[in-house]
C-alpha cells in the first residue's frame, strides 16, 4: 500500500466525468487499498479516484467516528443513488481537495445505494446521516462535481481564488 498525492483544486482532472470500472482487476484492488491508506492518513472521511487523479468510477469512505468502534473502511466501484429520501440534512462539509474550507450544504437525508464490491458482487444498502451525506459527496467526484458547486457563485469564486493563491504559494515554496 502506498500514499499518493491528492489533487488540489482547481484542477481540470476534478471536473471530469469519470469513466465506469469494467472489472475489478488486481490494480482495481491495489487502487482502493491506497486511497484507503491516503483517507485514513490525511484525514479524511472519503476519497474518490479523481483526487488521485485516477478518472474512474471509484470511491471510500469511513465515516466511523465513534472512540472505540471499529473501522468500516468501504469500497465502492461503478456506485448508483438508486432512491433518495424527501427528507434532508444539511451539514458542514469540506474536501481534501480543499483544504481548510468548509461550507453547509443540504443534501438528502438518506440514500441508497448500489454498487460493485471489491469481492465482485453487487451490493445494496441505505445510508444514513453522514454515511448518506460523505456517500453523495464522493459520487459528485465521479461527475467532476464539487461541493463548492452546491455553493452561490460568489462564495465558489472566492474559495477558488483562495485555493488558487494558495498553490501559486506552495508552488514557490
Ligand atoms: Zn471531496
Amino acid at each position: 500500500m502506498s500514499i499518493r498525492p491528492i489533487l488540489i483544486h482547481p484542477d481540470p482532472r476534478l471536473k471530469k466525468l469519470c469513466q465506469p470500472i469494467e472489472s475489478v482487476s488486481t490494480d482495481i484492488g491495489k487502487l482502493a487499498e491506497d486511497m484507503l491508506e491516503t483517507m485514513y492518513d490525511a484525514p479524511g472521511v472519503g476519497l474518490a479516484a479523481p483526487q488521485v487523479g485516477v478518472l474512474k468510477r471509484l470511491f471510500v469512505m469511513d465515516c466511523v467516528k465513534e472512540e472505540g468502534e471499529s473501522p468500516r473502511p468501504m469500497a465502492l466501484i461503478n456506485p448508483e443513488i438508486i432512491a433518495t429520501s424527501d427528507e434532508v440534512n444539511t451539514y458542514e462539509e469540506g474536501c481534501l481537495s480543499i483544504p481548510e474550507h468548509y461550507a453547509e450544504v443540504t443534501r438528502p437525508k438518506r440514500v441508497t445505494l448500489r454498487w460493485l464490491g471489491l469481492d465482485g458482487k453487487t451490493h445494496e444498502e441505505e445510508f444514513d446521516g453522514l454515511w448518506a451525506t460523505c456517500a453523495q459527496h464522493e459520487l459528485d467526484h465521479l461527475n467532476g462535481k464539487l461541493f463548492i458547486d452546491h455553493l452561490g457563485t460568489i462564495k465558489r469564486s472566492m474559495i477558488t481564488r483562495k485555493m488558487q493563491k494558495l498553490k501559486r504559494d506552495k508552488a514557490r515554496g
